[in-house]
């Protein structure tokens, strides 16, 4: 248990309705005490809330009214005694109120201090900690489900229940140990081996799923790309509702690549309007036009906007990379009333009028329609790149045990690569850990989480 009593304000940064300073720690309840006027909060039950006067002590003189909520230890977020105080949310009042609590003993808390101390204290494991921080920056209805179901321990207890099963495969290998002087391959090695690819199997499935996981964070990245003046920066906008690229009739006016993220159908979408492919000896726009190949490479959809009444655009497709879906899309209905051609370069084609078209929903169902393949459940789902990384390595070290046990390697080689498989799942809910981990992880998170 720690020793000192931390504060900070968790709120945002800025003015508002209200702000909350937390304060957690032994000291919690009797630093607060001294800046408030009202009932004594050392009398007070643990989660009640109560409305009083903050106070300096020094003089006596009132900062604000407002209301204090007690949680007692171990039932709070830090497992410690915790005050919250809501006061109004003027910066200065809570520059006042921060500087008050810290004369009367309490320390300015770290970046993610108090996380880290509800994780210290067991009151949750590492993975829901950082789901906390990801339910905080969640920014669609995707993003916020994954983060929900990882903060109330989903995911943690899949990787509970795979520790388990290493466990009972190491414990079955230890009996084909004990009796392997007597030579006698006790355990069925056909069970054993069903039994570790069903174990590599779901955390295969984790692994490759944070390509997916990722994207919903972040947003699935979709590159709009197609010869200059087919329309690409007016579909932007349209997607956009805003008017954030220039649109012009000039050739080449979009030299940069620009982007800004949507919500549709729940997911949050990234969109990156991209330079036109095409020859130029324009410095600037050869740049632009570096960044927009990149941007392709990058993509998780690419939209390729063609304007039918110009010349076929050969040049685009050669830079489509293999595997991404392509939707074509066919702008300038207004004005073209020929037939859609068949791209055989696209997953699908939509013809409309970026510019007259009062509705994109058959561009945008089609984009919902084509980012929704991944149906790995929220539990499974991994967005975060440590994550990522220890499934990785324990695919890897399931896979080696896999096909040692098909070799028929002696159990305890088997063991040490089962063993190892648990030391990576271990690593993302924090039973294994180091304080130099524990401190990357919390120093990304801001002061007052
Ligand atoms: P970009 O170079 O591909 O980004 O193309 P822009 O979005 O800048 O558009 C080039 C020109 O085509 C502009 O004058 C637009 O107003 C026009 N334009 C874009 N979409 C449409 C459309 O659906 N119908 C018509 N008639 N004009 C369009």
């Amino acid at each position: 248990m720690n020793s000192t009593t931390i504060c900070a304000i968790s709120t945002a940064p800025g003015t508002g309705g209200i702000a909350v300073a937390r304060i957690s720690g032994p000291e919690a309840i009797a630093i607060a005490d001294k800046v408030w006027q009202g009932k004594p909060l050392a009398n007070a039950a643990t989660h009640t809330a109560h409305l009083g006067t903050i106070i300096d002590p020094a003089d006596g003189s009132a900062l604000d009214t407002g209301v204090a909520t007690v949680f007692r230890g171990p039932r709070s977020f830090t497992g410690e005694d915790v005050v919250e105080l809501s006061v109004h949310g003027s910066p200065w009042i809570q520059r006042e109120l921060i500087n008050l609590l810290i004369r009367q003993g309490a320390r300015l808390a770290e970046p993610g201090e108090f996380s880290r101390r509800a994780f210290a204290s067991g009151r949750m494991d590492l993975a829901e900690v950082e789901a906390v921080a990801d339910m905080i920056a969640a920014s669609s209805r995707a993003a916020h489900r994954i983060a929900m179901s990882h903060m109330r321990g989903d995911f943690s207890r899949r990787l509970s229940s795979l520790r388990d099963s290493l466990i009972e495969l190491c414990a079955l290998l230890e009996l084909e140990l004990d009796f392997s002087e007597e030579d006698v391959e006790f355990a069925d090695r056909s069970r054993l081996i069903a039994l570790a690819k069903d174990i590599h199997t779901t955390v295969d499935t984790m692994a490759r799923s944070f390509s997916t996981g990722n994207a919903i964070k972040n947003g699935i990245q979709v590159a709009i790309v197609g010869a200059t003046n087919a329309g690409k920066s007016t579909l932007l906008n349209r997607l956009l509702g805003d008017d954030k690229a220039i649109v012009s009739p000039i050739h080449g006016t979009t030299r940069d690549t620009i982007e800004d993220t949507v919500e549709i159908g729940g997911r949050l979408y990234r969109f990156i309007d991209t330079a036109g492919l095409r020859h130029t000896t324009d410095p600037i726009e050869t740049i632009g036009i570096n960044r927009s190949v990149a941007a392709i490479g990058r993509a998780n959809l690419i939209i390729w906007v063609i304007d039918p009444t110009a010349a076929p655009d050969t040049k685009t497709p050669r830079h489509f990379p293999d595997g991404v879906p392509v939707i074509a899309v066919v702008n300038k209905a207004d004005l073209s009333r020929s037939e859609v051609p068949d791209f055989s370069q696209a997953t699908a084609t939509v013809r409309l009028s970026a510019l007259t078209d009062t509705s994109l929903a058959p561009l945008t169902d089609t984009i919902v329609r084509l980012t929704e393949t991944d149906t790995t459940p929220a539990d499974m789902m991994v967005t975060n790149a440590r994550h990522y990384q220890a499934l990785t390595d324990a695919a890897a070290s399931t896979a080696r045990a896999i096909s040692a046990l098909a070799d028929n390697i002696p159990a305890d080689f088997v063991a040490q690569d089962l063993r190892e498989t648990i030391h990576h799942l271990s690593t993302i809910t924090g039973s294994i850990t180091t304080p130099d981990l524990l401190s990357h992880i919390f120093s990304h998170f801001c002061i007052g989480k």
